[in-house]
């Protein structure tokens, strides 16, 4: 028989992050040393007293379904941290998701019908467009390429993007996947266009806590964006907790109501006894996730300075654990693709291709690795002629 597959799903690729770090594993396990600077994942083990919650949790039998938008003293501990950002949310306007990307999916699939525009600042993180195609929505770009990645300089160019008709915004500051993290400037400019425009405006604050010498400002902070805009974050990157699928998004009490809905039918909760070492996170890790954030901060600078010592001038990342490489000539679609393939199999180092992200030219490196892997690779790529 032919199974006939939806319309919808058929409109997706699956996620190049992911398809790329399995690609990674699955040479490793042939037992090819791959130094794999592909998917955005910590290499640091999650804080121990974060592991103790999460088995004590056990212990104590929280096993069970939790309550469908969250254990209250997680939301709780949520909203507190949220309001120390400035902030202004209670438990009731917090949703706790297995993962932030489960919160982002049930937001587009929330907020976005057939048709709406959606608009994003370019490079993209990759799961954005599959989002918004899944929800049937059409995507607008707005490069920041050509301003090295920030966007005051780009304000013009939203400005000509959006309209009335747009419906939805997606900002991520600090951003995957050039690690930039956007001025006061320009966050106010995007403020004053959603008003103009009335548009609701996701904030994927994801790698908040993950910033060198600056801080990402909140955008639902800034005056006449509470009201619209969507705050999210999780557990992945601040705190190093990839598997255990930990994440939440922040809004107007009506958003969580109408998300809500389909979260309950759909994954019902996050995994229960996952969210009371969320608590312990979110309350007793501050010296653990600064080791982590200055080790990232050591990090790029040694790849930024080796990449100087080959001629490369990389635009040099605030925050997250990401940046983007300059690759080949003419930046075009191919050349990322083939570079990023030659990385892979004649250097054995596993990268993202910029166009993934709807830039080409680009390759992503994740710098969540040891210095030595880093050098590692740089001296792989060199060696292979790739730099
Ligand atoms: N937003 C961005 C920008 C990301 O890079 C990621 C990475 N996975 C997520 C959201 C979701 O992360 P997670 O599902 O692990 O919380
Ligand atoms: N967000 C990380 C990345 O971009 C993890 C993989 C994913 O969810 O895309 O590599």
């Amino acid at each position: 028989m032919t199974i006939e597959f939806s319309e919808r799903i058929e409109r997706v690729t699956p996620s190049a992050t992911v398809a790329i770090s399995n690609a990674a594993s699955e040479l490793e396990a042939e037992g090819v040393d791959v130094v794999d600077l592909s998917v955005g994942e910590p290499d640091f083990p999650t804080p121990e007293n974060v592991i103790e919650a999460g088995k004590d949790a056990i212990d104590a039998g929280h096993t069970g379904y939790a309550p469908s938008p969250g254990v209250p003293e997680l939301r709780e501990a949520i909203a507190e941290k949220l309001r120390a950002d400035d902030l202004d949310y209670g438990s009731e306007n917090v949703l706790v998701t297995p993962g932030g990307k489960q919160a982002l999916y049930e937001l587009f699939q929330t907020l976005v019908d057939d048709g709406d525009e959606v608009v994003v600042l370019d490079p993209a993180w990759v799961s954005y467009e599959a989002m918004t195609k899944l929800a049937g929505g059409s995507l607008s770009r707005v490069d920041l390429a050509p301003h090295d990645f920030a966007l005051e300089p780009a304000l013009e160019d939203l400005a000509e993007t959006v309209s009335d008709d747009t419906s939805l915004l997606v900002v991520n500051s600090p951003s995957n996947p050039t690690g930039s993290v956007y001025s006061d400037v320009a966050l106010e400019g995007v403020r004053d266009l959603a008003v103009e425009h009335d548009i609701t405006v996701i904030s994927d604050e994801i790698y908040k806590e993950i910033t060198y010498g600056t801080e990402a400002t909140s955008l639902g902070s800034l005056a006449g964006m509470g009201e619209r805009t969507i705050t999210l974050n999780g557990f992945s990157k601040a705190y190093s907790m990839t598997g255990w699928r930990l994440g939440y998004f922040a809004g107007p009490e009506e958003v969580v109501d109408q998300a809500g809905k389909l979260h309950s039918h759909s994954v019902t909760c996050a995994t229960h006894f996952v969210q009371y070492a969320g608590i312990e996170a979110l309350r007793n890790t501050d010296e653990a996730v600064t080791e982590m954030r200055d080790a990232f901060e050591q990090r790029r600078d040694l790849l930024c300075d080796r990449f100087a010592e080959h001629g490369i001038d990389v635009p040099e990342p605030d925050g997250a654990f990401y940046l983007m490489l300059p690759v080949g000539e003419g930046g075009d679609d191919e050349d990322d693709q083939e570079w990023c393939e030659r990385a892979i199999e004649e250097a054995h180092v596993a990268t993202v291709p910029g166009s993934a992200f709807g830039t080409p030219g680009y390759a992503r490196l994740s710098y969540a690795a040891s210095a030595e892997r880093l050098e590692e690779a740089v001296d792989r790529l060199a060696e292979n002629g790739l730099l």
